[in-house]
């Protein structure tokens, strides 16, 4: 997610429908080689891996579908709703984008790099105020610029400009999930794999696509983890379906999850690795979207809405990234992140609608009101499952990343879109999985 920033400086298939062919009965006392736990595209990539040696694996997983943080509706709009991952990134080696493109079931493309901003200052349409992108570019720079592990809002400039809340909700919420005295710069800059490419799109959702790819690994669902006892030769994992006794297990849970005590382990884990998970803690960023009948008809795809947020320069600046029409649908996406975008959710579905219906108000007028025909919005914050959207480092924890990325007693592996060069991704997330599924195999 956080590569948006590099081209913006540069210029459920039936989510209730979902069938498994080789659907797996947990049994107790059965012995695998492999226990991978949650069906994101991590484990799910990691089940496939190991599965492709020869390994005796099961995959489990807490919901009752597959794909994790990437999820396309289909329902709720009468067409594809994206309510987590969006935006392929990578696309000369994103393994979802490789996918769809030799899949004639899926369209995607590439996204356009001119043209793709609309500028408003409250309902005024601004053509280019060059200011927005001093701004912009300024504080990036000043990200840039510090290789100290502290965090933004000690280096950046312009905290006093007319634009400094509007680029803090975007570098910081937006991009991040996390506000500028959340995350550290280190991490910003570095341990991250620059994207060749502006982003791509897939028309019919990338949840869609992730859940099509690997529709034919088997995956136990409605299965929840609770205990790992690593006091042995080699696992048992606790679930509410029985016991599993494998040699190795393979975590691709979110951070949010690890450090929330969910899963217990016996014996504790070390110290630093415990901390690991909260020091590479989970930002937030949810989703407030709305289906207009005329509003933004006219609006090119996959447009991006900046308006001026006025928060006089609080910790967390309330405002939301919106995106128009993504991939056609004539939708409008208002995305709400750091701790602003946690607690307003927090406040209930409609209370947040509300919120987004009012900012879009400060730019389109009352008028919007009578044009409006459906709003939903998706709480992955305090969703157990994830708690949050994705990871970074706080200030002064950048080394944590590989601490919490490494390997414990040589039988409890990690993998996740934290642990991934390309964090915050669901590519990422895949690549971690095959690369940890082939440490495994390799021992
Ligand atoms: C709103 C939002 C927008 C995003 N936008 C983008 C984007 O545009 N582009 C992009 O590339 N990435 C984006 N991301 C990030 C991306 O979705 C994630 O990085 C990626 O999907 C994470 O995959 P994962 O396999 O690491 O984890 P997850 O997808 O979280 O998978 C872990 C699985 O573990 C399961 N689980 C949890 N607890 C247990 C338990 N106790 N027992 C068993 N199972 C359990 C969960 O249900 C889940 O299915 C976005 C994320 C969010 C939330």
């Amino acid at each position: 997610m956080k590569s948006r920033r590099k081209f913006i400086k540069s210029s459920l298939l039936g989510l209730t429908a979902l069938t498994f062919p080789n659907m797996i009965k947990v049994h107790a006392n059965q012995d695998y080689d492999v226990v991978i736990i949650g069906a994101g595209a991590a484990g799910l990539a990691a089940t496939e891996e190991l599965i492709k040696s020869g390994k005796k694996v099961i995959c489990l997983e807490a919901s009752n579908r597959i794909g994790g943080r990437a999820l396309t509706d289909n329902q709720i709009f009468g067409e594809p709703y994206d309510l987590g991952a969006l935006w392929l990134d990578n696309g000369n080696t994103n393994p979802f984008k490789l996918f769809g493109e030799k899949n004639s079931n899926f369209n995607l493309y590439k996204e356009r790099s001119e043209e793709m901003y609309a500028l408003y200052s409250g309902q005024k349409r601004i053509s280019n105020d060059g200011e927005i992108w001093k701004v912009f570019d300024g504080i990036e720079a000043g990200i840039a610029k510090s290789r100290k592990d502290i965090s933004p809002s000690e280096v950046v400039p312009y905290q006093d400009h007319r634009w400094f809340d509007t680029m803090h909700m975007i570098i910081g919420a937006w991009e991040m999930g996390k506000d500028f005295t959340n995350y550290s710069c280190k991490d910003f800059n570095y341990d991250y794999e620059i994207p060749e490419s502006a982003p791509w799109h897939c028309k019919e959702g990338f949840g869609s696509l992730v859940v099509d790819m690997f529709k034919n690994i088997p995956v136990q669902l409605n299965t929840k983890v609770s205990k790992i006892d690593w006091s042995g030769s080699g696992v048992k994992v606790l679930t509410d379906k029985g016991e599993i006794k494998a040699n190795k297990c393979i975590l691709t849970v979110s951070t949010g999850v690890l450090a929330s005590d969910q899963i217990k382990f016996t014996p504790n884990l070390p110290t630093e690795k415990q901390e690991s998970f909260s020091k590479i803690s989970m930002g937030h960023y949810n989703r407030l979207t709305f289906k207009f009948k005329k509003l933004f008809k006219k609006k090119a795809k996959d447009t991006y809405l900046y308006y001026r947020v006025d928060s006089q320069n609080a910790k967390s600046p309330e405002g939301l990234g919106i995106t128009i029409n993504p991939s056609e649908s004539k939708l409008c996406m208002c995305d709400p992140g750091g701790d602003f975008g946690k607690e307003l959710l927090k406040s209930g579905e409609q209370a947040s609608l509300d919120f987004g219906m009012s900012e879009l108000r400060k730019i389109f007028g009352n008028k919007i009101d009578k044009d409006l025909i459906k709003s939903h919005a998706v709480d992955w914050s305090s969703n157990p499952l994830f708690l949050g959207a994705w990871a970074s480092a706080e200030p002064g924890a950048f080394e944590y990343r590989k601490i919490l990325r490494s390997s414990v007693g040589d039988r409890i592996y990690f993998a996740g879109e934290a642990t991934s060069k390309e964090w915050g991704t669901v590519a990422g997330a895949h690549n971690s999985g095959v690369l940890v599924a082939n440490k495994v195999i390799n021992i």
